[in-house]
């Protein structure tokens, strides 16, 4: 939003306020079809000022992150994590992460991600570990299509692979060569 949005906006959504302020039993016809085109006019405004996706989850922190429609905030990335600290709950203290764990990206590497169900996970070497790339998909054929179009962006992985989760992983397709790489170490930019 820029400044004469902002503006023009603060001041029509305090007129309506203030129509808000004004109503009562009496207020006549004339007056409602005033208070009718300003909230339009408000309406309008907010609109030209809305900018990017309205969101895909319930949460605050990733807004439009990946979905996960079991998750009661569809949080895919917040239900991910959510699982991985019941799970060390139950297996104790040696399965959390390991400090020298890469990065986590954005989808997290696949130990940290929901129990096994019926899909198909698009994964990216990045390096240290293959790591999820995409939402899973129900349907193969839509994991093997968002695969080919990642392997033709411009910025694309050393290489790629599509994994069938059920009851275990099973890798189905490996593209590209997993070389292992040294994390640099911190300061070394
Ligand atoms: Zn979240």
């Amino acid at each position: 939003m820029n400044h004469a949005q902002l503006t023009a906006l603060g001041r029509a959504l305090r007129l309506l306020g203030e129509h808000g302020e004004a109503l009562t039993g009496d207020t006549p016809d004339t007056r409602l079809h005033e208070v009718k085109a300003d909230l339009k006019r408000a309406l309008d405004l907010l609109q030209d000022s809305v900018t990017g996706a309205a969101p895909s989850t319930r949460c605050p922190e990733h807004p439009n992150g990946p979905v996960d429609e079991n998750a009661h905030d569809l949080c895919l990335l917040c239900e991910t994590r959510r699982r991985a600290a019941r799970r060390s709950e139950y297996n104790g203290p040696s399965a959390q992460p390991h400090p020298t764990d890469p990065t986590p990206s954005r989808y997290g590497v696949r130990e940290d991600r929901p129990q096994p169900q019926q899909r198909w996970l698009p994964e990216l070497w990045n390096g240290q570990a293959w790591q999820l790339c995409g939402t899973p998909r129900r349907d193969r054929h839509e994991a093997e299509l968002y695969l080919a179009a990642q392997r033709r962006g411009p910025r694309a992985a050393m290489a790629y692979r599509l994994v069938h989760e059920f009851t275990d992983y099973e890798v189905l397709r490996v593209w590209g060569t997993p070389v292992r790489v040294d994390i640099e170490p911190l300061g070394n930019l």
